[in-house]
């Protein structure tokens, strides 16, 4: 599944202009930074697929990634840049809220949160927004190489007491590191077993 030739096949700045479904869709969101360029290039074994460290906030587009017919990764636009002007957060919350409610091949929404710094409120609106389009999510810890396995465990007792109190969260958090590699293969087997439903 992962061994496949991972293609950028589109971007999309509005509802209006989404690409066609494509088999299975697995999409990435999180706050600016978190390391998601990493772990998706991780994730398809592609070093440059995502682009990294881009300008936090500047891109305002899904962006889709095919790898064959079954499997499509999308990678929804960081959030929680503070210099963003509010009519863009406004605007770009709506595709987000049209994307999650009308993409029936969508099949889970990974969530991520940088481990040392745990879940903040700006992450509300996009929990939210996937509560009430009642889109199966699971929470990603990134860069888990950065903090002590002490800390660690904390970090995710505390996610799972927040996660709790929302319903349509799926249970379990995925623990990983694009530095060292860690959790990746669990994240593939979590990903494949959707492939599978
Ligand atoms: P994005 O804005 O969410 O796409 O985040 P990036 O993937 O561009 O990563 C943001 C910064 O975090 C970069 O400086 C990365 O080198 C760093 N980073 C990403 N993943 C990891 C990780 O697993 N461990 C550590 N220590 N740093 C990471």
């Amino acid at each position: 599944l992962f061994s496949t030739d991972w293609q950028f096949f589109a971007a999309a700045g509005t509802s209006e202009s989404l690409p066609p479904m494509r088999g299975i869709e697995i999409a990435f969101a999180g706050r600016s930074n978190v390391g998601k360029s990493s772990l998706i290039n991780a994730l398809t074994g592609r070093k440059a697929l995502a682009r990294t460290s881009r300008t936090p906030g500047r891109t305002q587009e899904l962006i889709f990634f095919s790898g064959g017919q079954d499997l499509t990764i999308v990678d929804m636009p960081g959030y929680g840049y503070a210099a963003a002007a509010k009519a863009k957060i406004a605007a770009w919350t709506k595709m987000i809220h049209n994307y999650l409610i009308g993409r029936r091949n969508l099949a889970r929404v990974y969530v991520l949160i940088d481990a040392r710094h745990g879940l903040k409120d700006t992450d509300d609106p996009t929990l939210d927004a996937l509560g009430s389009a009642a889109v199966s999510h699971q929470i990603v810890l990134t860069k888990c190489d950065a903090v002590k396995k002490s800390e660690l465990a904390g970090r995710i007792a505390e996610v799972e007491a927040a996660l709790a109190k929302r319903p349509a969260a799926f249970p379990g958090v995925l623990v990983t590191s694009s530095e060292d590699g860690s959790g990746i293969p669990e994240l593939r087997a979590a990903i494949a077993r959707l492939l599978m439903e």
